[in-house]
């Protein structure tokens, strides 16, 4: 199938220029490359402006809860291990009020795919400063020196929270971002895909992450090597950081065999 028939058919609401379009196209393409039918596929969303991307994709989809998507992505797996299930949505979302579900997905490595759409920004409820908001940026009346406060390093926490599969994307680069999508789908596992998207109504500096984004293909199956160079590297590196193959959960056992239960229903 082509990517265009991974569309719904809704038109997106998204403001002209915003970077979800990008991701919105990324995927399409991705599911395409793999020939995924649409019905083994669920994208599942919190609350956000790209939180509205199910809606505008040919697959089931679920436009769930605010920070809420990682436990129904985690659910809709355990329950049916064959779907291919896409996690998304932006940085508020998934780094505040979803921030402990983002750790526990890591540590789990569900087999599931999680792409955050970070414009360092609240985007649908006017441009508040967020969890990878700038320390100094100081765009919002609510924070007018800037919040202040460091901001969450996203892929950093994903490698020491688990994840077996790290990369970054930038919005400008569609083509990148759906190679690497695909190979999150494919990698078995929690794979991150955390996505550079610009929110060009809140934060028209964004406009500039074009020229700041550079290639950086440090794929390693070494989670030290991988913490040094996230630890180096300035934000806008883009490639495959990380990708280390371990168990998946839910681990496969078998029922008791000999257990004083089993022994004391027997009886
Ligand atoms: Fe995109 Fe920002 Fe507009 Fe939301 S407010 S649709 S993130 S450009």
């Amino acid at each position: 199938m082509k990517p265009k028939a991974y569309k719904s058919g809704v038109k997106p609401i998204w403001c002209p220029g915003c970077g979800h379009y990008s991701v919105l196209n990324a995927i399409t393409k991705a599911l395409s490359v793999l020939d995924q039918q649409p019905e083994d596929c669920v994208l599942v969303s919190g609350i956000g402006c790209s939180a509205r991307l199910p809606a505008y994709a040919n697959a089931y989809g679920f436009h769930g809860v605010h920070g809420r998507a990682l436990p129904v992505a985690t659910g809709i797996k355990v329950a049916r291990p064959k779907l291919n299930v896409i996690a998304m949505g932006g940085d508020g979302d998934g780094f505040s009020i979803g921030g402990n579900h983002f750790l526990h997905a890591c540590r789990r490595n569900v087999d599931i795919v999680y792409i955050a759409m970070d414009n360092e920004v609240y985007g649908m409820t006017k441009g508040q400063a967020s969890p990878t908001t700038p320390e100094l940026w100081d765009h919002s009346k609510l924070t007018p020196h800037g919040p202040e406060v460091r901001p969450f390093q996203p892929c950093s926490i994903a490698l020491a929270s688990g994840a077996s599969f790290i990369a970054r994307g930038h919005s400008g680069d569609p083509n990148g971002l759906a190679k690497m999508i695909y190979e999150a789908i494919e990698h078995p596992g929690f794979a991150f895909v955390h996505v550079l998207s610009q929110c060009i109504t809140y934060c028209p500096e964004q406009s500039e992450w074009k020229e700041r984004v550079h290639d950086e293909e440090v794929v390693t199956a070494d989670p030290t090597e991988a913490a040094t160079f996230l630890q180096r590297e300035d934000g806008f590196s883009k490639g495959v950081f990380y990708r280390n193959p371990r168990d998946v959960w839910p681990m496969p056992h078998q029922p008791p065999q000999d257990s004083n239960l089993r022994k004391g229903f027997e009886l």
